[in-house]
């Protein structure tokens, strides 16, 4: 099941575990982002796009949607034990965000690299967190860490049908 075929009002089921249990296609040209609520908020998203595809991303798959507090939960899982896991969904379920799937040769690595560090204090000049985060929580948008969980976050919100 698609997080997007999701009822909002249902708490996910699903886990990060029971996509890694099916054979997954890994793939070093595809990565998943999120343009994060702060930064759609503050009319940023056709700027930080731009830096997107002004980097040699081609978009494959985007939408506008807002997490529910269980979908950010089960999106970020990983950091559930970390201090600042409670701020951590309800600021990704505050507000909406763009969710898109980028296509380049190394994408993954390629697109941290254009994002900058986690803390925006700590970005390299000209990443897009340098530019347009708030803090470190509030830090604009997300990219996947490796091939397998690009992955799965792009399965999170889109079918195979709104891959282009
Ligand atoms: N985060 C936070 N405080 C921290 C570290 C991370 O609020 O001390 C938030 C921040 O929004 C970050 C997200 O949790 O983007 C996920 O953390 P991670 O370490 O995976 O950073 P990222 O991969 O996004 O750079
Ligand atoms: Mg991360």
């Amino acid at each position: 099941m698609f997080l997007s075929q999701l009822d909002r009002k249902e708490k996910p089921t699903f886990a990060r575990e029971k996509f890694r249990s099916k054979k997954i296609k890994m793939a070093n040209n595809r990565t998943f982002t999120m343009i994060k609520p702060e930064a759609v908020a503050k009319g940023y998203t056709g700027a930080i796009l731009d830096r997107m595809v002004q980097g040699g991303f081609r978009i494959v798959a985007m939408k506008k949607t807002q997490l529910s507090k269980a979908e950010a939960g089960t999106f970020y899982e990983v950091h559930a034990e970390r201090p600042f896991y409670g701020e951590l969904v309800d600021y990704m379920s505050s507000g909406p965000i763009v969710a898109a799937i980028l296509e380049k040769d190394n994408a993954v690595t390629d697109f941290r690299t254009l994002i900058g560090s986690t803390d925006p204090t700590e970005a390299a000049e000209g990443t897009i967190r340098k530019d347009f985060a708030e803090s470190k929580a509030q830090n604009a948008v997300h990219g996947s860490d490796s091939d397998e969980n690009a992955q799965i976050e792009g399965s999170y919100f889109f079918s195979g049908r709104e891959m282009y």
